[in-house]
């Protein structure tokens, strides 16, 4: 009796779109938003093998947002020069909460440039792009709690990409429903819930919140490899 071949969860075959793997692609669950503010997510080389890649559910849900992956990123100086107004979503001390934008002509549209990763990974990106230092900051007020409920940072205001983004765009456009553009990722956390079953979630998450989980801990992580 020959044996069964073990499943390599790193060649199941992927959606192309979402790189989900195909069983579970989440682009039924993806309505595309219009926005006048456009999104650049500098997404770390790390953030993009991730299963939880939520800068990549952003992209897809956006009509007007687009997703550079990478450490330094060279065409910042040029793209940011031709830029009217350019906000970077980021603590810092001079940061703003984001305030709805004044009625105006398309062309003043304001750019947001969203560092996707680890906290230390984003302040990796920051350092290694001092371009970004100049520009004035938006953050989002603490204490909004995320359902981001598997992948905690331990860090304050730990919420996922994606969610700081909906509510970055709806306090900039309050007249504009971003909801939608969470339809794909509350699948996708529900997904994961189910994979590592119910009792490991309970255990490993729902006692305390703040606990980060081990690497291995997320069955069907499903590594995003290019
Ligand atoms: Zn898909």
């Amino acid at each position: 009796m020959q044996a069964m071949p073990i499943p390599n969860p790193l060649k199941r075959p992927r959606c192309e779109q979402c790189l989900r793997p195909v069983s579970y692609c989440l682009c039924e669950h993806i309505t595309v938003v219009p926005s006048r503010t456009r999104v650049l997510i500098l997404q770390h080389p790390d953030e993009q093998r991730h299963a939880l890649n939520t800068g990549r559910l952003a992209v897809l849900g956006l009509k007007q947002a687009e997703l550079l992956v990478g450490e330094r990123f060279a065409q910042l100086g040029s793209l940011l020069a031709a830029e009217a107004r350019v906000f970077l979503l980021f603590p810092g001390e001079q940061a703003q909460t984001p305030q709805p934008l004044a009625p105006g002509p398309e062309d003043a549209a304001p750019l947001l440039i969203v560092l996707d990763g680890t906290w230390r990974k984003a302040r990796k990106i920051l350092h290694e792009n001092p371009v970004l230092n100049s520009l004035p900051r938006l953050a989002l007020e603490a204490g909004q709690p995320s359902t981001y409920r598997i992948r905690q940072t331990g860090e304050f205001a730990a919420v996922s990409t994606i969610e700081a983004i909906v509510r970055t765009l709806t306090a900039l456009e309050p007249g504009q429903d971003f909801s939608p553009v969470l339809v794909p990722f509350d699948v996708l956390i529900e997904q994961q819930i189910q994979a590592m079953g119910a009792d490991v979630y309970r255990h490993n998450y729902k006692t305390d919140e703040t606990k980060r989980p081990e690497s291995g801990a997320i069955p069907n992580s499903g590594l995003l490899e290019r």
